[in-house]
């Protein structure tokens, strides 16, 4: 096949995973024990979101003088009442009994753990725990597990595909072929062949203005998946972590409240003491999310703008010990030193709890188009449902990559298709992307960047922490005129493979098209969502209503171009949906 003027580079394998943060890593580990596994990442492995993780990961191992009591199903429990009982059951059962196997396993590789006097794995408390089962590694926790995978994957010889950016899957009769990408360093397009192919792309909260995501999480697998025709699940329950450090939204973890960092106001009350008598700070995060806007919005905040997080009764020893990523960030954006004065922050968002639909008959991980799987923050499985708890994202992406590694090789080899049938959808998809290029260059409307920051305001400003029916309609109208201008968005040289070099404005186009999917769904799903649950909570619908949306949000575009709603039963039996009391 010819491209440009050139012969199309094509590569075979067995499976293709697309990402190399943590999940993406565990998955390769495992695949590749049997079969020949590329693993595509559009940043060195090393680089990947995981390793800003700082707070830790949960297992219930016991260890911490207070957690003896802790099990698997205690933990279970903590994660469905904090999901406010939307996250499917057994998933999250499944994933608590893994926990501590994963978290042994981790050690056993090397992982650095922080330890007890007695040479334990540490553990802290967390948000929405019942006991202390974080394991952490200081605040650095995603950092050092990302090494220890990665060092894991070179050690066993995973084919690293690093700046290859996806641009769209190959599907030849619902079935997955393989996926066309970017090569970042010769502008070419390149072709490879797997019939499966694993996304873990990670999240996509760059799709608001302001996150604490980094600038590489645009949810291009789920932008993929859903121009396949992969329903985006649950893309309405957006996490907004409480503590963002104001003015630059870095992450304030919430292993700095596990540590005993306490939240005030600016008539210097503790206010958590009040909204959740018995957790306080370590209630769930969409509870303290809204307690902290509360107070802002309500005149109690500084500045109009944020309260205190407060850890200098911690002293300066457990600082520098426990908390040193945190306690430099603040000191390096905020100009405070933790140690000495309080840490000024706000809610903002953090995480993603939707993503790429789930089966409901499948095997977790497995999606409706055949030979398709979606794992870690890119994925709904669900184990988070309307509130994910801190500390289980990590776990979600080491338990499930290892968990459809061991399911596929235990299933084998898929069908093959018929190498004609591949061509011909090869063909189509190449066609398409050049098509697509000459007609950005072409085109005379908004750049990327425009476009971008108009989404993201919109998103900040209509479907935040607080959402009502006026704002999302707005937010729905907006995002859908921002369409219109992305089909018209103009984007010059690119049309070579000399000028799309480390292009990073065709890149950011790129991007921005699976960004602009994911915000108009984000925005569609919050409106369809007429109750408050978990993170999504509407001020004119204030209750969680059971009786109507206990139910998986699943959105897909309609053949007229439109959104439209299906919704997934949500899988209970193991504990019955109660009120949430903290
Ligand atoms: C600041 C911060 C702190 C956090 N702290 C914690 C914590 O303490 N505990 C916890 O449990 N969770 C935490 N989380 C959440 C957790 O870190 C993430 O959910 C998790 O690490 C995501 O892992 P992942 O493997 O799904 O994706 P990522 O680690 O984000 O990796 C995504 C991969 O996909 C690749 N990719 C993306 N798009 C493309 C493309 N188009 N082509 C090719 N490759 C692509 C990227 O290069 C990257 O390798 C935190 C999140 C943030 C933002």
């Amino acid at each position: 096949m010819r491209l440009d003027g050139q012969k199309m580079n094509i590569k075979n394998f067995d499976a293709i995973i697309v990402g190399g943060g943590l999940s993406g890593l565990r998955a390769g580990l495992e695949l590749s024990k049997k079969w020949k596994v590329a693993l595509v990442s559009k940043v060195v492995p090393v680089r990947s979101h995981s390793g800003a993780a700082q707070g830790g990961i949960n297992a219930a191992l016991g260890n911490h003088p207070e957690g003896i009591d802790d099990s698997p199903k205690r933990h279970a429990f903590d994660t469905i009442k904090g999901s406010d009982y939307l996250a499917d059951q057994d998933a999250v059962m499944f994933m608590c009994e893994e926990a501590p196997k994963i978290v042994v396993e981790f050690e056993s590789m090397g992982a650095p753990f922080s330890r007890f006097e007695d040479g334990k794995i540490a553990q802290r408390p967390f948000g929405g725990a019942g006991f202390p089962r974080t394991c952490y590694a200081a605040d650095r926790t995603g950092h050092v597990l990302l090494h220890t995978l990665y060092e894991q994957c070179m050690r066993q010889g995973v084919s690293f595909f690093d700046e290859f950016f996806l641009i769209d899957l190959i599907i030849v009769n619902n079935k997955v072929s393989g996926i066309i990408t970017l090569e970042l360093a010769t502008g070419k397009l390149v072709i490879l062949r797997a019939r499966t192919v694993i996304l873990a792309t990670g999240g996509f909260g760059r799709i608001y203005s302001a996150s604490t995501n980094a600038v590489i999480c645009t949810g291009d697998g789920v932008g993929a998946a859903f121009r396949a025709g992969v329903p985006m699940q649950d893309c309405e329950f957006v996490q907004f972590h409480p503590t963002c450090l104001y003015g630059s939204d870095i992450l304030m973890s919430e292993g700095a409240r596990g540590e005993g960092g306490i939240l005030v106001n600016n008539k210097n009350e503790r206010f958590m003491l009040t909204i959740a008598p018995e957790a306080r700070e370590l209630a769930p995060r969409d509870i303290v999310a809204r307690a902290i806007t509360t107070e802002i919005n309500e005149g109690r905040g500084f500045e109009d703008a944020y309260v205190h997080l407060d850890l200098t009764h911690l002293g300066a020893e457990r600082i520098k010990e426990r908390l040193p990523g945190i306690r430099d960030i603040a000191i390096d954006f905020a100009g405070v030193d933790s140690i000495e004065a309080p840490i000024p922050v706000h809610a903002g968002h953090h995480y993603s709890m939707g993503g790429i639909g789930t089966k409901f008959d499948g095997d977790f991980c497995e999606t409706s188009l055949d030979g398709l799987w979606a794992i870690g923050e890119n994925a709904c499985v669900s184990v988070h449902g309307a509130n994910r708890l801190g500390g289980n994202s990590l776990l979600e992406t080491a338990v499930f990559g290892r968990a459809v590694g061991r399911k596929l090789l235990e299933r084998g080899l898929p069908d093959s298709i018929q190498q004609t049938e591949i061509e011909k959808a090869e063909k189509e998809i190449l066609n398409q992307i050049n098509k697509l290029f000459q007609k950005w260059e072409l085109n005379s409307g908004k750049k990327p960047v425009e476009i971008r920051e108009k989404m993201g305001e919109t998103l900040n400003d209509n479907v935040f922490v607080f959402r009502e029916e006026k704002k999302l309609e707005k937010a729905v109208s907006e995002l859908k005129e921002l369409q219109i201008e992305f089909e018209n968005m103009v984007i010059t040289n690119i049309s070579t493979p000399e000028n799309r070099r480390y292009n990073y404005g065709l890149l950011r186009a790129l991007e921005l098209r699976n960004m602009i999917d994911i915000a108009e769904v984000t925005a569609f799903a919050s409106r369809w969502r007429k109750e408050s649950r978990g993170a999504h909570f509407r001020t004119d619908y204030p209750s969680r209503n059971d009786e109507d949306f206990l139910l998986h949000s699943m959105v897909l575009r309609n053949e007229d171009g439109e959104l439209g709603m299906q919704t997934k039963p949500v899988k209970l039996g193991i504990f019955e949906p109660k009120p949430r009391e903290y």
